[in-house]
């Protein structure tokens, strides 16, 4: 298998195929073999698991996953790589291919047609395009146990972000309160064809058992997308403006000194333990 990552052979494919890379469907192809090998290792798939894997090019990380998984699923955006997909991979029992973009799965329909008697996960090399917005529907899913993808090595700084820190922000938030977020580690752009202009990191998100706050959800994700929106205010005066129309800012600096921050805090510094106490104070400020 290690001839889908070799550079001449996809080429040679590729090209019988008709087929040329398109950057607005993100395609990025490995040609190092230890990639996809090391991503479907870490992915911890074994004959237990349901792989979902979005966008599976020519399939090299598709067939390192049907080495392991129980069942393989490959959603591919592009037809025109549905006959190269049959070529290299159509013959493995454990894995089937189909046409569709993953932006209008019925992912819940995929995982019990696909993976009955399984544990879902999804295991893939992300189109760089779509990275947030993938991300943010599979996770609201609640269906996969772990979530191994490859990524910007800045979305996943930003992911895998301490309070304080630059790289901290809502969407770091946001995959923090559902899952357990692990850098694993970082890919060159050397390992593709065509070569990104960027670093790439492999992350690998482990869904919690529960939520890590019991809070209003709605309420605790508006109070943060609040204090981000306008980071370098204090948090007083961002949430000042983002709730302008419910509270009072003398109401807001009230919440803020319940919960014992300073009244100059700012929320790029406030831990997701700490929103959340924000978030039981502002609701009683509310009702
Ligand atoms: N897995 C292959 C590899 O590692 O060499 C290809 C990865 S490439 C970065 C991203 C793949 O996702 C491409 O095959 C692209 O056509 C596919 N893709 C892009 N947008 C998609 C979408 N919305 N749904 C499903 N697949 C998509």
């Amino acid at each position: 298998m290690g001839q889908l990552t070799d550079y001449n052979f996809i080429m040679a494919l590729l090209g019988r195929h008709g087929f040329h890379f398109s950057k607005a469907k993100g395609q990025n192809f490995l040609v190092a073999s230890w990639v996809p090998e090391r991503i479907a290792a870490e992915s911890g798939a074994d004959a237990r698991s349901g792989i979902l894997e979005i966008g599976p090019g020519v399939g090299c990380l598709t067939a390192e996953l049907a080495k392991r998984a129980g069942q393989v699923l490959a959603l591919e955006i592009d037809s025109r790589l549905m006959p190269v997909l049959a070529e290299t991979v159509g013959d493995l029992d454990n894995v089937a291919v189909l046409n569709g973009d993953v932006m209008d799965a019925d992912l819940a329909a995929l995982v019990s047609a696909h993976f009955a008697g399984l544990s879902p996960a999804v295991c893939a090399n992300l189109p760089y395009n779509i990275t947030t917005p993938v991300l943010t529907k599979l996770i609201s899913s609640g269906l996969f146990s772990t979530i191994t993808v490859m990524i910007q090595r800045e979305v996943a700084r930003r992911i895998c972000a301490a309070p304080g820190t630059e790289d901290y922000g809502a969407f770091g938030i946001f995959v923090d309160f559902y899952t357990r977020p692990r850098l694993l580690f970082d890919v060159p752009p050397d390992c593709f064809e065509p070569r990104p202009k960027v670093t790439s990191s492999v992350i690998r998100l482990e869904k919690r058992d529960r939520p890590a706050a019991a809070v209003d959800e709605k309420l605790f994700f508006q109070i943060v997308r609040a204090a981000f929106n306008q980071r370098r205010k204090t948090l007083v005066n961002a949430l000042a403006s983002g709730f302008s129309d419910r509270l009072e800012k003398a109401q807001i600096a009230e919440c803020i000194a319940a919960c014992g921050f300073s009244e100059t805090v700012r929320g790029e510094t406030l831990s997701i333990e700490e929103f959340a106490r924000l978030t039981q104070e502002i609701g009683r400020a509310l009702k």
